[in-house]
């Protein structure tokens, strides 16, 4: 016989009987189900619920769902600033036969608490210089999960095409290219590392013209096809924050979260000027600004997965806000 323990939580929309009883009994059931147990394994269980739940214990679900000589308990979660509310967590602990990985069960908001083992998705989306990458970075590094800047990816693309001497407007030119082309990431906590045909070409593809032959080769159906395909891949598999133009509405339609960030044309070309002076690359603001209209043309006008709000994506204009109000918002988002 082993002994081992299995976690669980779930939040309630308010703090009423029904709504309690509802949720507690799901996530029961479904730490249950997931875990192939029955009730004779179960040895206790330890119910918290934050300080905003008071109208019932939410061990009454468990004894209404036959536990009842099961030891139970509930208490009230230690209340830390900033936390998630309306949260009922659960540590069950069990004795099996066999030496089987039990798996923890988050649900609703509260698979905010381990984003690592929920497979959480964020999906982040907007023009250029809208401030995604920095926003998806700090907030992927605050939830301990990884980031994915798809745009490198089609930068990748447009990097091979432009060092074939080939033109990244024309399908012609680019399509026959794909059957031979890599694209692969690399991701840790530290960044993202992205492979052309398995060179490291993450630094290179930071210049004005690739931002703009890639802008030119994501407007083909068949590059968008062969990129969204490793994005979806690589989403299946671990816990993501991602960001591009076509996230929320095409490569992950059911994201956990959906942002979509914005600022003033005029704003975001006076970011990346700033950022292009900033590293010692001279520019002038007003082709900056022409640039940053072209791309927004080509992303918003395509027929293929254009940029998009999708419906339920929050928008966030960034225009008059630091990255850690926006960060802050959507920690709140998340957490709300
Ligand atoms: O985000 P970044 O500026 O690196 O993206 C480079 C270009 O790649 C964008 O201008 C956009 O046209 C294209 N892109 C895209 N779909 C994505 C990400 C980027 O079409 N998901």
């Amino acid at each position: 016989m082993k002994f081992n323990a299995v976690r669980g939580a779930i939040t309630v929309s308010e703090n009423n009987k029904e709504e309690i009883l509802l949720k507690t009994r799901k996530l029961l059931l479904q730490l249950i189900e997931k875990n192939g147990l029955d009730l004779q394994a179960i040895i206790s269980i330890i119910f918290t619920a934050t300080r905003d739940i008071d109208a019932v214990y939410p061990a009454v679900a468990a004894r209404e769902l036959g536990m009842t000589s099961i030891p139970l308990i509930c208490c009230q979660e230690m209340h830390v600033k900033g936390s998630l509310p309306l949260c009922i967590r659960v540590l069950m602990h069990v004795q099996l036969e066999d030496d089987r990985q039990l798996q923890s069960v988050y649900l609703e908001k509260a698979v905010t608490l381990r984003p690592d083992l929920m497979n959480l998705t964020i999906a982040i989306d907007g023009p250029a210089g809208a401030g995604k990458s920095t926003v998806a970075r700090l907030l992927a590094k605050r939830m301990g999960i990884l980031y994915l800047d798809t745009g490198a990816m089609y930068r990748a693309m447009g990097l091979k095409v432009l060092e074939r001497g080939r033109d990244p407007r024309k399908p012609e030119d680019v399509i026959p290219l794909l059957p031979d082309t890599d694209i692969s990431v690399q991701l840790d906590e530290e960044g993202q590392k992205v492979l052309l045909d398995g060179r490291d070409v993450t630094d290179e593809i930071r210049t004005r013209r690739i931002s703009n032959a890639a802008s030119d080769v994501g407007t083909i159906p068949e590059v968008r096809q062969k990129l969204v395909e490793i994005q979806r891949q690589i989403a299946k598999k671990v816990p993501i924050v991602m960001d591009g133009r076509d996230i929320g509405t095409y490569v992950l339609p059911n994201a956990d979260l959906k942002i979509f960030l914005t600022a003033s044309p005029e704003e975001r070309a006076r970011r990346r000027w700033k950022e292009l002076m900033e590293k010692g690359i001279k520019s002038d603001y007003d082709s900056v600004l022409q640039e940053i209209i072209q791309r927004d043309a080509n992303d918003s006008n395509r027929s293929f997965a254009p940029l998009q709000k999708a419906e339920d994506a929050v928008l966030i204009d960034t225009t008059n806000k630091s990255i850690d109000q926006v960060i802050e918002e959507l920690v709140c988002l998340l957490n709300n």
